[in-house]
């Protein structure tokens, strides 16, 4: 594959990705590995079982046919019989035919360079004393001033919420410089040796939308915000390509185990600019990926303007629905604030017992050029809104600014959306805003916001799905992954449930959704939202992605869900993951 010129504007690039960056660059070479249209009028394959179809009118089948990828019958076996000829290939799957689920919002890239690093989930470390023991475990092993690096950690889920300070991490592991990555990616927290090794001092000054935790003017470790973050991760050693090439099949292997089909990548470039988007090009030129990827760009790149980084991508030929039917880019990423389990979120009123109530990562200024950069060049806009605040601040700049941008649907989504009031959901509609809600905020994180910190009242409005569909909005849900695990089944059984994993109660059962909505939510509605209009349901004329599953979602007990397994998927009717 062509390499061209690419690495002198990219120095934040190759400080992450090295050599992956390099080979990739900036050339963008699409594979074309599928057929977009049946390519005879009778089928090559047909599948015979139990189908479960996701189309409302023709809720279940007994037969698909597909010809080149695609179906063109679907129904009961004398519903398909005349598609079929003497060469059609019979398949009579082992469990129930579901439509590929459809992953809206999660990371690859932040996700990919956290692989080896030290699990400090709450599932693994039950107390805080195992989150530090954990990481001096980890130093053991490690040579003096290598990184040790950790993820998943989450004070809010810890009597007290300690924080990981520079104090407490010097403490533990003296002699290697240590990042750990909180759950939400909104914070890292960091060591002496770790603030040395990239040169920022109690001097440094915050970069725009990012900021150096300081008490009495000296750092005290926690480091908040992608820009902030990213100026940490400069110096960790670069994965090499192949490493690079098997992180991404590790991580969309892992969706394809959980019955996913298509996925979105919710923040493109932040890691390696326009890289990222070539290596998954180069990637699947090698062999056909397991899932289709999906690229939302994101705007906010260290040092560069989203007008600047709106060039760039432009610059490379990479335009709105361009790539391929396996890698399309497709959308234009904004965050407009942090994490509300780390009480960055901006909310209208203050955290529980505080006077803080969180903040927005930009100035209405700097936001509405953020917006207007990707809505010029025709991306889909996507903005991450957690706080009712952030919600309020981003639907009054969107209100304003998409008027001047005529009546193309472009389908604008506000991301995670987590608390809303009635009134923003009715705008949202009326602006034509879909909401994606990272629903296991509930399952995981529901007895924290309920108990320390936003109180009873307001953590009812956490994740509001039956009330945005009765708003007339077509909701999804994602995991906003590592966040949560990619597993669109377990946040569908959450947003029928609504379930705490803390105590098993129920958080506001008004807004639990029905069976329908919530699988809706997975496939129709998150493919609608991410462009993909030929997917999300088995119906004649649709790609044939779908997943080969032990019970069917939409006749089984939701509490069962997150147990069902996946036994196959196929994309274009070609089998992309084998359990
Ligand atoms: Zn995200």
């Amino acid at each position: 594959m062509a390499s061209t010129s690419c690495c002198s504007g990219h120095e934040v690039s190759t400080a992450h990705l090295g050599e992956a960056v390099s080979s990739a660059g900036t050339s963008v070479n699409p594979a074309n590995h599928g057929a977009a249209s049946p390519a005879t009028a009778t089928a090559d394959t047909l599948i015979v079982g139990a189908i479960s179809t996701g189309n409302p009118a023709a809720p279940t089948a007994q037969a698909m046919a597909i010809s080149g990828g695609v179906i063109i019958g679907i129904g009961s076996e004398a519903d398909v019989a005349g598609l079929i000829t003497a060469t059609t290939k019979t398949i009579k799957p082992e469990g129930t035919v579901i439509p590929g689920l459809i992953e809206p919002h999660m990371h690859i890239w932040t996700s990919m360079i956290t692989l080896p690093w030290v699990d400090l989930s709450h599932e693994v470390c039950a107390t805080f004393d195992d989150v530090v023991g954990a990481l001096k475990a980890a130093a053991a092993k490690t040579p003096a001033g290598q990184y040790v690096m950790g993820k998943l950690f989450d004070p809010s889920l810890y009597a007290g919420e300690p924080n990981l300070t520079r104090a407490i991490l010097d403490q533990a592991v003296p002699n290697n410089p240590v990042l750990v990555m909180n759950a939400s990616m909104h914070y890292l927290y960091a060591n002496s040796a770790a603030f040395e090794a990239v040169g920022v001092t109690d001097q440094t000054m915050d970069p725009p939308g990012g900021s150096f935790g300081r008490v009495d003017g000296k750092l005290n470790g926690v480091v908040g915000e992608a820009p902030a973050e990213l100026m940490m991760l400069a110096k960790l050693p670069k994965p090499t390509q192949a490493q690079v090439a098997a992180g991404v099949l590790e991580i969309l292997n892992a969706c394809a185990a959980q019955g996913v089909t298509s996925v979105r990548e919710a923040a493109t470039g932040t890691l390696a600019g326009v890289a990222e988007y070539s290596i998954l090009h180069q990637i699947n030129g090698a062999a056909r990926l397991p899932v289709r990827v999906s690229t939302a760009q994101f705007a906010a790149i260290p040092n560069k303007t989203p007008a600047q980084v709106a060039a760039e991508w432009k610059a490379a030929g990479v335009t709105p629905f361009s790539g391929d039917e396996m890698v399309r880019a497709d959308a234009w990423k904004v965050v407009t604030d942090g994490s509300n389990q780390g009480r960055s979120g901006y909310f209208l009123q203050p955290y529980l017992g505080e006077d803080n109530g969180g903040h927005a990562n930009w100035t209405p200024e700097t936001l509405h050029d953020a917006i207007t950069a990707g809505l010029d060049d025709g991306w889909q806009i996507m903005v991450h809104t957690n706080g009712d605040a952030a919600v309020e601040f981003a639907l009054g700049a969107m209100e304003e600014i998409l008027p001047g941008y005529g009546t193309n649907d472009l389908r604008h989504r506000f991301e995670h959306v987590s608390f809303t009031t009635d009134d923003q959901l009715a705008r949202l509609a009326k602006a034509g805003i879909s909401p994606s809600f990272l629903m296991n905020h509930v399952y995981y994180w529901g007895a924290a916001f309920r108990d320390t910190i936003l109180g009873s009242a307001r953590a009812q409005r956490l994740d509001r799905v039956a009330s945005a569909y009765a708003a007339g909005l077509r909701p999804s849900l994602h995991s906003d992954y590592n966040v949560t695990k990619v597993h669109p089944l377990q946040s569908a059984r959450t947003a029928v449930l609504r379930q705490l994993q803390a105590d098993g109660s129920v958080l506001n059962p008004a807004e639990c959704a029905t069976v329908a909505q919530a699988l809706d939510a997975i496939t129709t509605n998150a493919a609608w939202q991410i462009h993909a209009d030929d997917r999300g349901s088995l119906e004649v004329g649709k790609r044939a992605d779908y997943a080969v599953v032990s019970a069917d979602p939409w006749t089984s007990d939701p509490a069962g869900w997150a147990d069902i397994t996946v036994n196959e998927t196929y994309i274009d009717g070609t089998l992309a993951y084998q359990a």
